[in-house]
């Protein structure tokens, strides 16, 4: 007899501070360096570098969306571990802290930057704008 194709795979987010998510998800959509990949049930093994932006992650059939920073995953068999520096759900970003963020970035963008102090600030405008899109949107989407 054929066994039933799995409908979901075990989804476990953390980050160094908390556990942000750990639960079966039916599909996930995310960012990485090279674009944004989907991962359903029954995926093949890999490990990628996580980009900073949404993640969107459908459960029972309902879509929620979070915000991460940067990071790495693996798929593995029926489970999807990803591991980033930091993780938030909408209704937990501060709207004004995100964009106090990202002035300050923007204003940093505009000196004069060695080439790490521009790729970090390039980052934290990435997340500020990151976070301001996740949390302008409901929790469902
Ligand atoms: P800031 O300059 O405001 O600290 P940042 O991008 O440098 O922003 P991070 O280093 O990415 O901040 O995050 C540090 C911690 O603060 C993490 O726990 C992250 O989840 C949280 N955090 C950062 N910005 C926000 C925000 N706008 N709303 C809620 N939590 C935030």
């Amino acid at each position: 007899m054929a066994t039933e194709a799995a409908k979901t795979f075990y989804l476990v987010i953390k980050t160094p501070e908390k556990n942000f998510c750990s639960e079966p998800a039916e599909e996930i959509i995310l960012e990485t360096p090279s674009g944004q990949i989907g991962i359903l049930p029954g995926h093949e093994p890999m490990v990628s570098a996580v980009a900073i932006g949404p993640i969107r992650i459908k459960k029972e059939g309902e879509w929620e969306e979070a915000v991460l920073s940067e990071g790495f995953l693996e798929v593995n068999q029926d489970m999807v571990v990803i591991l980033v520096d930091t993780a938030e759900w909408p209704d937990e970003i501060d709207e004004n802290r995100a964009r106090r963020a990202e002035e300050r970035a923007q204003e940093r963008l505009q000196g004069k930057l060695s080439r790490i102090e521009y790729a970090e600030s390039r980052a934290a405008l990435q997340r500020a704008i990151s976070r301001l899109k996740v949390s302008s949107h409901s929790h469902k989407i």
